[in-house]
């Protein structure tokens, strides 16, 4: 660990001299530390001349120090208070060749001096190692930039995948939906037709009625692979974001009516209905509005068993009209009366009690936000559900 710490160092101290102009290099100082403090000596000598009282010898040196310090960094440094201490050994204090007290006590002068220079020497090597870890963070830095915008670069690769794959698969919904759709609106017109043929007839043959039977089931079947294909049709148009409205001024108690009426005589369940008011005029697309109260309404027949009822509400409140349809089924538990207006998803469960796509209620999600307005659910496990529908009153025409 100590051996991958060392030369990690040592790569950045060569990253950093290589970043130095050649001037600065510290061979340059090792050699330039000798005339260096030579010229200062000389300096300082010839100050001493000309003042003849009250100097520092050591001043000028120290400078000398002070400047491979600062310009060629520690190791220059270090050998420069090296010759300035013998210089001033030499040259300043007066050589005595033989050790006794006084030798001693001018040796003793040279201290200071060499506390100064270290001190020099060590701010320097503080002042470069902080240089040396700063260029680490740097690098450090730029490495987990340069990770994060690899990443960054993968994940929008990935997400344009996956929204061409997206898209491959909305245009072969919608492709294959409209393939669909003809052959099966013409099998279902055919058997509508024979069935109004049979239906005329006063009496029918046992092998007739079998017949009439069967275009009844086809008639039954190939209803609910058209209910099937619309919802597949409308999906593929929100995600190409293709879903017109057209807006006209609509009773909405009347729409709510009429549908109930026909899902009453369609399933035979008791529906009731309660508005506020007889009249809540919008400007709503009455076909697309008509399709989420359909669809809340056949969720609440599909979803609680016969005779429970199911109870329908409309009423106003400041600027909002409330639509409110509750059966006393099994309920939708908590975590999942958001997730139920998802695309394709359908509760644990739901494929034993019903078919379905898993798409009704994101339909009418769309529908209902692009009319500006909120739907959710309130439902309590094996109590039943309340699917609520706000819109605003004051829609306006787009
Ligand atoms: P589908 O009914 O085709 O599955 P929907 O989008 O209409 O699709 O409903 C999504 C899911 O929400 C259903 O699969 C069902 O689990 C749940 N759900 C919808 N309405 C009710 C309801 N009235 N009671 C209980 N669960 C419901």
């Amino acid at each position: 660990m100590e051996l991958v710490q060392l030369s990690k160092s040592a790569a950045l101290r060569k990253e950093y001299m290589s970043h130095l102009p050649a001037w600065r290099r510290p061979i340059v100082g090792y050699m330039l530390s000798l005339p260096l403090v030579a010229l200062f000596l000389v300096l300082s000598m010839l100050i001493e001349q000309l003042l003849r009282y009250a100097y520092f010898p050591g001043s000028l040196l120290i400078l000398s120090v002070l400047l491979s310090a600062f310009i060629w960094g520690v190791g220059p440094a270090l050998l420069s208070l090296l010759f300035c201490i013998f210089a001033l050994d030499y040259f300043l204090i007066p050589p005595t060749w033989h050790l006794d007290l006084n030798t001693l006590k001018d040796a003793l002068q040279l201290v200071p001096f060499a506390i100064s220079g270290l001190v020099i020497a060590f701010i320097t090597a503080q002042r470069e190692r902080a240089r040396l870890e700063a260029l680490a963070a740097e690098y450090e830095a730029k490495n987990i930039a340069d990770q994060l915008e690899e990443s960054y670069l993968k994940l929008e690769e990935s997400n344009e995948k996956l929204q061409e794959a997206s898209q491959l698969k909305d245009r072969f919904l919608s492709i294959a939906s409209h393939e669909l759709k003809t052959p099966i609106t013409t099998i279902r017109g055919q058997a509508q037709l024979l069935l109004r043929r049979l239906n005329k007839q006063r009496e029918l043959t046992s092998e007739m009625e079998g017949v009439k039977k069967t275009l009844e089931k086809i008639n039954e079947q190939t209803g609910r692979l058209t209910a099937l294909i619309d919802e597949l049709l409308d999906v593929s148009s929100i995600h190409a974001g293709k879903m017109e409205l057209h807006k006209h001024s609509s009773n909405l108690v009347m729409l709510c009516r009429d549908i109930i009426d026909d899902q009453h005589l369609l399933s035979g369940r008791t529906i009731t209905f309660t508005a506020a008011q007889p009249e809540i005029m919008m400007e709503i697309d009455s076909d697309r509005i008509g399709q989420v109260v359909v669809n809340l309404v056949g969720n609440a027949l599909k979803y609680s068993p016969p005779p429970r009822p199911v109870e329908v509400s409309l009423n106003v409140r400041q600027q909002w009209a409330y639509l409110r349809v509750t059966d006393h089924g099994n309920g939708v538990p908590k975590e999942q009366q958001e997730r139920i207006f998802e695309t394709f998803y359908r509760a644990p469960g739901a494929e034993v009690s019903a078919k379905g796509l898993g798409l009704g209620l994101a339909i009418c999600k769309e529908i209902v936000e692009r009319h500006a307005g909120r739907i959710w659910c309130e439902s309590q496990p094996d109590v039943g559900s309340t699917f609520c529908v706000e819109l605003p009153l004051m829609l306006c025409k787009d």
